[in-house]
């Protein structure tokens, strides 16, 4: 099978390249082996909330400069400025025609979102269900919280975030307070407490009669506030829409937090990419993983899949962008860690030693956590320091950044799928040209 680009790994950065090429007309496949870091996410969108020496962020892209004297090799200092504000941005307006609204405070600033603990991360972006609380005034507007969870669900627990919360110095003159309220066939589904998960729940609050009862339950356990906080138990199609269902039912604004994995906040930007990716005529290879790939004359010419070993698939351009460690893009041995697919160089520091800090919660950065695949300006990887022209690398497997540590996860994931696609897109259009050139030659 042929294609214009065919990229390695259905995370938010391969995704995000995908979408990009297969919007510019070109033939494009993803092939995905297993679930993305998604599954297991926020669902907001970490732009950059530290620099590598630790000094907190207020403003993302204003701190790019910043970022490169201190981490030239960072994939943002590659990038620039300019184009990981592209690439956001058209993030941001691709996700919007999938219905999901992902925004940003006015004055170009993190936010702070609430985690499940009752502590707060800085992120840039977030879904219309997610409550920013605003960087310099976290309480701005709230007199009363109420934190619920449904009765018997295990993935969230709100007394222990109250607790966090409560000691919070910004919090002294807010009324916290936590609920659980019961959920309608609660019985049936405690029959199996395996099935008593986020997504379980998410299909009986889809019953609109069943969303009734639960809002009835809900006035009556809050009494009233001025921000529910509420598990993400909401579909991933449809979640926005039944909590704006909600808030209409109740009165309340109501705030989506991420529970324990699956994360339905995340899943919902995975099926909308997905969605949007499939509906621009693109193909998924879901469960599929590739195991190796031919090199010749510094080009990858074909990939071989674990359930298409006998048939390669070819393309003229790969992106490969299958996640680090977590999502086995890398695999570590003692005193090595390697990219299984192709062996791609990769940026490690030679002395075990200094893989990592001594204390587990360290004031700096884990030196695992920054290795990866190294790559040209382009983002093109080599191997043996041959780079590879017509192969990418995009997201988590890149080296030389932190995205827990700086909080840049899926900032660098989608503006580097996106900077790639650019790349194959621009290649692919040259190509075209010098082809109908040499045609209206032949037949001059
Ligand atoms: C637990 C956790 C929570 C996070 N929370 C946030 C957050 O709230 N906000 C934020 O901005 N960032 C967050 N991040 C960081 C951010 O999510 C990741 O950096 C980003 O999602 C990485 O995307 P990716 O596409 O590069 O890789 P991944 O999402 O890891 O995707 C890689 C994909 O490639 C597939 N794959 C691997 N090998 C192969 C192969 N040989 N063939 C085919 N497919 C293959 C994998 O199965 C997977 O589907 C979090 C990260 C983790 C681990």
């Amino acid at each position: 099978m042929k294609f214009d680009s065919l990229i390695i790994g259905g995370g938010v950065a391969g995704l995000s390249c995908a979408i990009r090429c297969a919007e510019a007309g070109l033939k494009t496949a993803v092939i995905a082996a297993g679930q993305s870091a998604l599954h297991f996410s926020s669902g907001s969108i970490d732009i950059l909330s530290h620099l590598p020496d630790g000094q907190p962020v207020s403003d993302p892209f204003a701190a790019f400069e910043a970022l490169k004297q201190q981490s030239p090799e960072h994939p943002y200092s590659k990038l620039g400025e300019d184009a990981a504000r592209k690439a956001i941005a058209w993030y941001q307006g691709t996700m919007e025609k999938r219905g999901v609204y992902l925004t940003a405070q006015e004055d170009g600033s993190n936010h702070f979102r609430i985690t499940p603990m009752g502590t707060f991360r800085s992120t840039w972006l977030s879904q219309q269900t997610v409550h920013q609380f605003p960087q310099n005034e976290l309480a701005a507007g709230l007199s009363k919280i109420a934190l619920v969870t449904i009765d018997g669900f295990r993935d969230f627990q709100p007394q222990l975030a109250a607790d966090n919360l409560a000691k919070l110095p910004q919090f002294k003159d807010v009324e916290i307070i936590t609920a659980a309220v019961e959920l309608p066939n609660f019985e049936n589904m405690q029959r199996n407490p395996c099935e008593f998960r986020s997504i379980d729940i998410s299909r009986v609050l889809r019953d609109e009669t069943k969303l009734h009862a639960f809002a009835k339950g809900l006035i009556q356990k809050v009494g009233k506030a001025d921000l529910v906080v509420l598990p993400s138990i909401f579909g991933n199609g449809d979640g926005a829409a039944t909590i704006k269902l909600l808030e209409g039912l109740t009165g309340f604004k109501i705030c989506e937090i991420p529970t324990m994995p699956p994360s339905l906040l995340g899943i919902r930007l995975e099926e909308a990419m997905k969605s949007h990716f499939q509906m621009l005529g693109g193909l998924i290879l879901s469960g599929d993983e590739v195991l190796r790939g031919d090199i010749e004359d510094g080009k990858l010419t074909r990939i071989y899949t674990r359930h298409h070993h006998d048939m390669p698939l070819t393309a003229d351009h790969f992106l490969i962008a299958t996640g680090s460690f977590f999502s086995r893009g890398m695999a570590a041995e003692r005193h090595q860690v390697q990219e299984p697919v192709f062996g791609l160089d990769m940026a490690t520091p030679a002395n075990r030693d200094d893989w990592y800090q001594d204390e587990f919660f360290a004031k700096q950065s884990h030196q695992f956590m920054k290795m990866g695949v190294r790559c040209n300006e382009q983002l093109q990887p080599s191997i043996a320091n041959q780079t590879i022209s017509n192969l990418y690398c995009a997201g988590a497997l890149l080296a030389h950044y932190d995205p827990v540590y700086e909080g840049c996860g899926s900032g660098v994931a989608i503006s580097t799928g996106h900077y790639v696609a650019e790349q194959i897109i621009a290649k692919q259009q040259r190509h075209q040209t010098l082809e109908n050139e040499q045609q209206e030659r032949t037949f001059a």
